[in-house]
């Protein structure tokens, strides 16, 4: 059975491709949004054409968010001979921005075919996922094989801006839940030999330092609050970093430098506006905005204290600067056990495709993983699809086609390990 639905994949490759060139040349960039809704509409045409059931589904809650680019995320269902169990896949099908165009020498929404590769913004990360996931399905239905559970399909928004109005809303309406899902696989490009288990915390502090304006020529009648913040700065450098950087983690992090704590200095600004014509002033307001990734083995509080208590220093200068800060996002750390069933499912397709044995890796930056198990409770989550990770955001993107057709043969052999037939 497993080689009829092998070579309904192989038979289907030119149509996987086509449909991973139709889905890249709708520019669907991130920020701040665009062309979310023709992108749904063009998943959930393909997957009422294959037979599923298809919902497009706002993210409640977010009605007056930016009404120019409408979010909207696509669910497509395919009952099996039963309703469980039920394997979810999704992929989100924002992008980020292209940068400097001058960077790239294709045209990063033209999906050219060359070298055996589709080139463009979004190809690996992650739309290849997206038509992966929906191509594997198909080829077991080609091969005349029926699925015993069900099949979930999601296409979601914002994931680059971290995945609120997009699988965390699927989560919280319902629509990915414990309650009647049981595996979910999501297809964000980590090559195709690898599963991903889960990820490192997040903690974003926006930290800012008021003090008092006065003329540049007279600092001593002000108090700086740039002088401030970069001292800030400079604690987190000499007094943190080092600490941060003796901390390992078990969790199987890739690349190697990111499987220890990190901190990093996202956003520092202090005074005037660069782009302007200057006068002389003291700046009364400076702001550091922090990344703090860290390892499951670390406790939020710790990480929150930490920071804290560099602060405190600061306070404890009492020479009339305000300290204050705010949380801009928090994740916890997730991680799904490699004996997890949708973990094993993978790894044997993995060396029944790729002919070894699959590497189980945890990703440095999050993905929709954490909404998919602190929302919506679903713990044997893992990421896997097609397109390599270190060409993702990058100039000059692409997705190698054997790959991708690799990827659609391990995601279609793990979804009739883990659904069985009928
Ligand atoms: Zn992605």
């Amino acid at each position: 059975m497993s080689k009829a639905v092998l070579e309904a994949v192989d038979a289907l490759r030119d149509d996987l491709v086509a449909f991973t060139q139709e889905l890249v040349r709708i520019p669907t960039v991130n920020p701040p949004g665009e062309r979310y809704g023709e992108c749904a509409g063009l998943i959930g045409d393909k997957l009422r054409e294959l037979g599923y059931e298809v919902r497009e589904i706002r993210p409640v809650g977010w009605s007056s968010y930016d009404p120019v680019n409408q979010r909207v995320n696509v669910v497509g269902r395919l009952t099996g001979a039963r309703t469980r169990p039920l394997l979810h896949f999704n992929g989100h099908f924002d992008v980020v921005p292209v940068g400097d165009p001058d960077a790239w020498t294709r045209d990063p929404f033209g999906a050219e075919l060359a070298g055996g590769r589709i080139w463009g913004r979004g190809t690996g990360d992650q739309k290849a996922g997206i038509a992966a996931s929906i191509f594997a399905v198909e080829a077991i239905r080609r091969a005349g094989v029926r699925l015993a559970g069900s099949v979930e399909q999601s296409a979601t928004v914002d994931e680059e801006s971290g995945g609120f109005t997009g699988m965390a809303a699927l989560c919280r309406q319902g629509v990915c839940t414990s309650a009647d899902t049981d595996h979910v696989v999501i297809t964000e490009p980590l090559d195709v030999d690898r599963v991903c288990l889960g990820h490192r915390g997040v903690l974003w502090t926006e930290v800012t330092a008021r003090g008092l304006a006065a003329h540049g020529s007279m600092p001593g009648l002000g108090r700086s609050a740039a002088d401030a913040i970069a001292r800030l700065v400079a604690r987190v450098d000499t007094e943190l970093r080092p600490r941060l950087e003796e901390r390992t983690t078990a969790m199987p992090v890739a690349p190697l430098e990111a499987r220890r704590a990190t901190i990093n200095v996202n956003a520092l600004h202090a005074g005037q506006a660069v782009e302007v014509e200057q006068t002389p002033m003291v700046a009364d307001v400076a702001t550091a905005i922090f990344d703090r990734r860290f390892l499951i083995e670390e406790r939020l509080a710790d990480v929150r204290a930490e920071l804290g208590a560099l602060m405190d220093r600061e306070r404890a200068r009492d020479d009339g600067i305000e300290w204050s800060s705010r949380e801009r996002m928090v994740v916890e750390p997730v991680f799904t056990d490699a004996g997890a069933p949708v973990a094993r499912a993978f790894a044997l397709a993995i060396r029944e495709v790729v002919g070894r044995d699959a590497t189980f890796i945890a990703s440095p930056g999050t993905y929709d993983q954490k909404h998919v198990v602190r929302i919506g409770g679903v713990r044997d989550c893992i990421a896997y699809g097609p397109g390599r990770l270190v060409t993702a955001h990058r100039p000059d993107e692409y997705v190698v086609i054997d790959e991708l057709v690799d990827a659609t043969k391990v995601m279609a052999l793990a979804a009739l390990r883990l659904l069985g037939t009928a």
